[in-house]
């Protein structure tokens, strides 16, 4: 039997296997070495995906509790060298392909309120849903507003609610007494 020659290929990837991040738009290159075994922050082996700093974010945006910390408190939190350093050894005790010298901070904190191309998802680790994020990042902002206002008990909403419907009452029936047209209907 003829054993048939194996023929060298060439592998393929786009055009210079260069793109850019699909959430900030900075230019990125393809991992020259694919098969990455780490489990945070993997690099990726076709042209599509994010910069190290908008994947940063969305890890820390999965991170629960860090990421109600962040929705509240903002993302100047991240300026702190020991923050950086604390996450940076919380992603070496992972396995990451991502190195210090790749996240930039300031990007970070800049690109904050840029949206992602993808939702953000919920699972056993991260029970936060986008809208909780979304009202704790209004909590924060109103608290450094000094515009916030602590939430009512459901005593308060229930007693709030029954004086905006006696109000309404209240108004309705002097209107109706004031209208010469309704007292008009009235003797009918
Ligand atoms: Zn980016």
């Amino acid at each position: 039997m003829a054993k048939r020659q194996r023929q060298e290929q060439m592998t393929f990837a786009n055009v210079g296997g260069a793109c850019s991040c699909e959430r900030c738009g900075a230019p990125c290159r393809v991992d020259p070495v694919p098969g990455s075994q780490a489990k945070l922050l993997k690099r990726s082996a076709r042209p599509r995906g994010l910069c190290a700093s908008c994947a940063v974010h969305d890890h820390l945006r999965h991170l629960y509790p860090v990421n109600l910390t962040l929705a509240r408190g903002g993302p100047q939190l991240l300026a702190h060298p020991h923050i950086q350093q604390m996450y940076l050894d919380l992603l070496r005790m992972a396995g990451t392909d991502v190195t210090a010298e790749e996240i930039d901070w300031q990007a970070i904190i800049r690109n904050w309120d840029l949206p992602f191309p993808t939702a953000m998802l919920r699972f056993a680790q991260n029970p936060v849903s986008e809208e909780e994020i979304a009202m704790a990042r209004l909590e924060g902002q109103q608290r450094r507003a000094g515009t916030w206002k602590e939430p009512l008990t459901e005593e308060e909403f229930e007693a709030q609610r029954q004086a905006a419907i006696k109000k309404f009452f209240d108004g309705m029936d002097k209107e109706r007494h004031e209208d010469p047209s309704a007292d008009r209907r009235d003797g009918d």
